[in-house]
């Protein structure tokens, strides 16, 4: 069923197609990423937010015995392959300098005058003003603290062994934001309450939101009792009769939760041998037997590709202060290469269709809050590393999506934070990683299935 011819529903490319684009693109991508201050360190505020929604205590499954469920015997393994130790973070820390600090460096004040060379996006970094527009929470809402640069490249995102209950209870209640009711959610209760203690249509609905996630979770179980059934033919989501607006908003989750696991399974430890490699079971059992899962993950290829496409023009006279103006000049230089690539191909997802038909209009605010929700949940991930990507991820989308749906005249574009802009161009590096692996992976089935 994964096959490079298959159509990705809701955009306009098969997966061939896109794999070609990724093939292509890939390089420049990477080299963005990995090779520039700008895009290989983030800045966010890992440690100072408690979980909003339950006893963080819970949901602390960076530790032992959280990690049994996955760990044959913990005792029996070396200290640093224990999640603990693999769910740390790695490489030096820098801490966001304050406000004070920042106006000494560039002696300057915050507003008004900008000095010599210094671009107005070198100068105040401060993302704790929401905007109304925005798809997620700023990272540093609710707290004192502004965080800290975390090196990207230095925490890849891979197996940790964070796994149990806790993880189960995250992914349940980012499910849970699928649930969108006929009338728009209020924006008080959608951006402020816990998703369990909803009551009225939003409480009734719960049972029949789960749909698709109870689905997934009743394929898995019927694959456990009889391995090896074939799966009627999935051409698409059970909820294809839902309105597009909603049927997007699951896919871009599942999609985030596929390209998740795709890097759990493609950087697996050996608790064995002690060597990191790509595990097939572990995308076989997880991914190759949920086809839709796989397609959630294309779609997410094409809108995140389209939003960075359709934000290249804008970034043209972007200064991309790390503080040496020759490397902010080549980091420009790389994002307009890439960006001017991906302008070359046709459009393949048109965010027009979105949000104008039938009860479209009146989903957006729904959509936007439920979204910032997502983002509130990655406070509660119990693994440093796991909520490092998390937390990213879901910044990235944020940020596609208010790309894709805000940047709608050329007159009042919302502004993108440094943070966003880093969070959109890794989170389409991650996707990007996916999609290779997966072909990788499904060249491996394929030799096995054949003999070879
Ligand atoms: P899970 O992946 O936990 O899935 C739970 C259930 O969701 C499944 O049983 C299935 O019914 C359904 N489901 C699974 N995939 C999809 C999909 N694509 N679409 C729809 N439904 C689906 N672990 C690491 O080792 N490294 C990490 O970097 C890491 N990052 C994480 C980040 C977040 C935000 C979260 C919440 C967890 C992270 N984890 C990470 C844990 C990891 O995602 C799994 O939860 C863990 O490996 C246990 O997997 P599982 O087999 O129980 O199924």
């Amino acid at each position: 069923a994964i096959s490079p011819r298959a159509i990705v529903s809701d955009a306009c490319a098969s997966y061939s197609t896109l794999d070609g684009l990724n093939e292509e693109l890939r390089p420049s991508l990477l080299d963005l990423t990995n090779n520039t201050d700008f895009f290989s360190y983030y800045r966010l505020n890992l440690f100072g937010r408690e979980c909003p929604f339950w006893s963080d205590e819970n949901s602390m499954c960076g530790n032992i015995a959280c990690a049994v469920n996955t760990l044959d015997n913990e005792d029996d393994i070396p200290k640093i392959w224990r999640a603990k130790e693999l769910g740390k973070l790695e490489g030096p820390k820098a801490e966001h300098p304050g406000k004070k600090l920042q106006q000494e460096r560039y002696k300057k004040p915050l507003q008004g005058e900008l000095g010599e060379d210094v671009g107005e996006t070198c100068v105040v970094e401060y993302d704790d003003e929401c905007d109304e527009r925005d798809y997620c929470v700023p990272d540093d809402e609710g707290s004192s603290g502004k965080g800290d640069y975390v090196s990207l490249v230095d925490n890849p995102e891979r197996f940790t062994g964070y796994a149990g209950e806790g993880t189960k209870q995250v992914w349940d209640a980012i499910y849970k934001e699928n649930c969108f009711s006929k009338s728009s959610f209020p924006k008080s209760a959608s951006l402020g309450s816990s998703p369990f203690t909803r009551q009225g249509p939003a409480a009734n609905e719960l049972q029949s939101v789960m749909r698709e996630h109870g689905r997934q979770q009743a394929l898995e179980e019927q694959q456990k009792q009889a391995p090896g059934t074939p799966f009627v033919a999935e051409t698409g989501l059970e909820n294809e009769d839902e309105c597009l607006e909603k049927r997007v908003f699951y896919r871009v989750i599942s999609g985030m939760h596929t390209s998740i696991t795709t890097h759990i399974c493609w950087e697996y430890l050996n608790q064995t041998t002690g060597a990191w490699g790509p595990n097939l079971e572990c995308y076989k059992h997880r991914l190759h037997k949920f086809p839709e899962r796989v397609s959630n993950l294309y779609f997410n290829y094409a809108l995140v590709l389209r939003a960075v496409t359709k934000l290249g023009p804008y970034l043209k006279d972007y200064t991309f202060c790390s503080g040496d103006p020759v490397q902010d000049a080549i980091t420009n230089s790389k994002v307009q290469a890439l960006t001017s690539k991906a302008a070359e191909v046709p459009q393949i997802f048109d965010e027009g269709l979105m949000f104008v038909n039938g009860e479209g209009p009146s989903l957006k605010e729904d959509f936007r809050g439920r979204f910032r929700n997502v983002s509130r949940i990655m406070d509660c991930v119990g693994c440093d590393k796991c909520r490092l990507w998390g937390k990213l991820q879901t910044a990235g989308y944020g940020a596609a999506l208010k790309v894709l749906f805000e940047y709608n005249s050329s007159k009042d574009v919302p502004v993108l934070k440094r943070t966003e802009l880093v969070a959109l161009f890794n989170t389409l590096g991650r996707i990007s990683q996916s999609l290779e692996a997966i072909n990788e992976f499904r060249t491996m089935v394929e030799a096995e299935e054949s003999g070879s």
